[in-house]
């Protein structure tokens, strides 16, 4: 069966709320859109825990900055509805930003923690406040029971876990691993800028995680593991934003050898930028 389309969150309300009245618990999958395999993982994740799941699709211009890739980002409504019919989501919520966004929308969302670890938001500073605003409104438009976030962006899962828990919002946020093209690279929508050849550098990121990661275990300081991951990614011809490793829940900079590791790293190949992370 196709899935509802809807518009506008009062209709979104309408239907999420029959399924309130008949006890059936519910997942959201919030995106932007230009679907791939990662996204159709949380899906399923999401029917795992949920008896329904609505997808939105909403390109949030507060997220990006005046320079970057708003007006470009792949936007393709068609392709997306007929991917998530074939997993049998129950409803797509695709609202305008007018309908996110009123005339007189006037309040941020905005973490410490997490959304403040020197990380995305070091190079990105609209970022979080952007994505908090929006997912806080999705969470209480859905009211949905679960919300599937990839770990893929890391400190994005580790950012709305903490806005949930801050806000008493009652969902429960799940974080699904990283869906991986055959070679490694991590699944992105942004995947899709990259020419012929980028696209054959671009599986170096997982490639000098994965070795990073390989080396700390090993017993090499997360320092020295991460200034080589920098230094290889730059002499192949890489704009490296950051390698770090972090504290796997708080993402601070480790102090102990024994915390849970996170390896996450943010790099440029040509005009694409890429994001990437695995534990250690
Ligand atoms: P986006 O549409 O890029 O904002 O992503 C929407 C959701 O899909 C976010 O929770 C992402 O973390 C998740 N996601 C994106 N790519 C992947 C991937 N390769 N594997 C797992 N989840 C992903």
């Amino acid at each position: 069966m196709k899935p509802v389309l809807v518009r506008s969150v009062a209709e979104l309300r309408k239907i999420t709320g029959e399924w309130r009245r008949k006890d059936e618990k519910s997942a959201v999958v919030p995106t932007m859109g230009a679907l791939h395999e990662g996204h159709l993982t949380l899906v399923r994740e999401g029917f795992r825990r949920a008896d329904r799941v609505v997808a939105t699709i909403f390109v949030n211009p507060k997220q990006f900055a005046a320079n970057e890739d708003f007006g470009r980002y792949p936007r393709d409504e068609d392709s997306d509805v007929a991917m998530l019919a074939s997993e049998k989501v129950n409803a797509v919520f695709i609202p305008s930003p007018a309908e996110m966004y009123g005339p007189h929308f006037a309040t941020t969302v905005s973490l410490a923690g997490p959304a403040k670890a020197g990380l995305e938001d070091k190079y990105r500073p609209q970022f979080f406040d952007g994505v908090t605003t929006v997912v806080a409104k999705l969470f209480l438009q859905t009211g949905a029971d679960f919300a599937m976030f990839g770990e893929k962006d890391y400190q994005q899962l580790m950012t709305v876990t903490a806005m949930a828990r801050d806000l008493d919002i009652p969902i429960t946020v799940i974080g699904v691993p990283t869906v991986r093209e055959e070679d490694g690279l991590a699944k992105s929508s942004r995947n899709r800028y990259l020419s012929k050849h980028e696209r054959s550098q671009a599986v170096a990121i997982y490639k000098t995680l994965t070795q990073a990661a390989e080396k700390i275990r090993n017993g090499t300081d997360h320092q020295v593991a991460t200034t080589a991951a920098v230094r290889s990614l730059t002499t192949l011809g890489f704009k490296v934003d950051y390698v770090t490793a972090r504290n796997a829940e708080t993402l601070a900079v480790p102090k102990t050898a024994s915390e849970p590791l996170r390896l996450i790293a943010a790099a440029w190949i040509g005009k694409t930028r890429l994001i990437d992370n695995i534990a250690v």
